[in-house]
Formats: structure tokens, C-alpha cells, sequence
């Protein structure tokens, strides 16, 4: 299986790239806050407890996460693999996830890191903030998630640098240019 972790600040390009990584590699997407805001949608326990966290731009404690993961990778096991879009976000929810994928002795394949400025993610996000309505895309709450980001996340990407499976991308650029770099990364690991 082909394990990828698509990892970046929020406005980073996850989401865009993600869908151009699962057209050419038939990988299944997971994205806890695809999967947090369809909790939201359907007005759910987790969902109506999740929409305060998610609003303030903190993040959702670890064990909720962990377990809508686990959920997934049980669905769509013994497929080609999956890609992890805005998870791990914090170093417990990367060790819980490394212990998930050896369940079905599986590991991470590699981690690739999108990099881009803040002030350009806030200009994205605020522009997403005025196309979409997300309610987490003004400029309060952006702050908020690229500090969160900077403060929880980032200890991320040292860990898998540890294991020798951290590739930072230069995140800036048009989406068919990124997309190309990360083809490079993924072709390189396979
Ligand atoms: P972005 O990357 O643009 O911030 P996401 O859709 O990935 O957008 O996440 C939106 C919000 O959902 C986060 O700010 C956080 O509150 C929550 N969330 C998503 N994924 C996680 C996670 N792995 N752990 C904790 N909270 C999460």
C-alpha cells in the first residue's frame, strides 16, 4: 500500500492536490475536517461539540480524531492505500496512527510537506472565506489555526523527519506546477 501524508499549513493546497494525488494513484482520501464538517452537516453529538472547537480554530481533542480514522482505515482496508489530509496534527495523533497502520502491518510511506508563506495563506483562506462561506475562514479564526498550526502541528514534521520521511514542497506556484512536484516525491518513494 501506498500510505501518504499530505501535510501544510491550513490553506496550504491539501485539499486541491489531494484530488489530483487520488485521480492518478487510486489512493482513498481521509480528511478529518471533511469528516469533522459532515458531523457538523448532520447536526450530530460530535458534530454540535466539534462546530465551537472548530470555530475558534483549535483543534479537536486527539482521541475523536484518532477514532474516525481508525473507522476508515477498517473500511478500506487491502486497498492501494490511502492519503491522511489534515492529520496527524499533533505528535500523539501521529503515534497513534503509525500503531493503527502496523495493525494491518502497514506503515506511513513518506510525508509531503507543503510549504508556503503566511501572509499568502491568509490571502487564500480569506478568499475561500468570501467563496465558500466556511465559517472558520475569517481572518480571527485564520490566525488562530496558523498559530495552532505552528505551535502543535509543526512538531509533526520532525517526527517524521526522524524516521527519514519528511519532503518538504515548494507550495507556491500554479496547481499544475505543485502537483508535478509532488508526482516526483510520491514516483520517488514508490
Ligand atoms: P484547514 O487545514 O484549512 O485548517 P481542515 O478542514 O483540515 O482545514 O480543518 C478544519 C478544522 O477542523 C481545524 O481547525 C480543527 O478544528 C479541526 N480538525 C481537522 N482535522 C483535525 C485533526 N486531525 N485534529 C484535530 N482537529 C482537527
Amino acid at each position: 500500500m501506498l500510505n501518504l501524508i499530505l501535510f501544510g499549513p491550513p490553506g496550504s493546497g491539501k485539499g486541491t492536490q489531494s484530488e489530483r494525488i487520488i485521480g492518478k494513484y487510486s489512493l482513498v482520501h481521509i480528511s478529518t475536517g471533511d469528516l469533522l464538517r459532515e458531523e457538523v452537516a448532520s447536526q450530530t453529538e460530535l458534530g454540535l461539540k466539534a462546530k465551537e472547537i472548530m470555530d475558534r480554530g483549535a483543534l479537536v481533542p486527539d482521541g475523536i480524531v484518532i477514532g474516525m480514522i481508525r473507522k476508515k482505515l477498517e473500511e478500506h482496508k487491502g486497498g492501494r492505500g490511502f492519503i491522511f489530509d489534515g492529520f496527524p496534527r499533533t505528535v500523539e495523533q501521529a503515534r497513534e496512527l503509525d500503531r493503527a497502520l502496523s495493525d494491518y502491518s502497514e506503515e506511513v510511506s513518506v510525508m509531503i510537506s507543503l510549504e508556503v508563506p503566511r501572509q499568502e495563506l491568509v490571502k487564500r483562506l480569506l478568499n475561500r472565506g468570501k467563496e465558500t462561506g466556511r465559517s472558520d475562514d475569517n481572518l480571527e479564526t485564520i490566525n488562530n489555526r496558523i498559530d495552532v498550526y505552528e505551535q502543535q502541528t509543526l512538531p509533526v514534521a520532525h517526527y517524521y523527519d526522524q524516521m527519514r520521511k519528511y519532503e518538504p514542497v515548494d507550495g507556491v506556484g500554479s496547481i499544475d506546477a505543485i502537483f508535478k512536484r509532488i508526482v516526483k516525491v510520491i514516483d520517488g518513494v514508490k
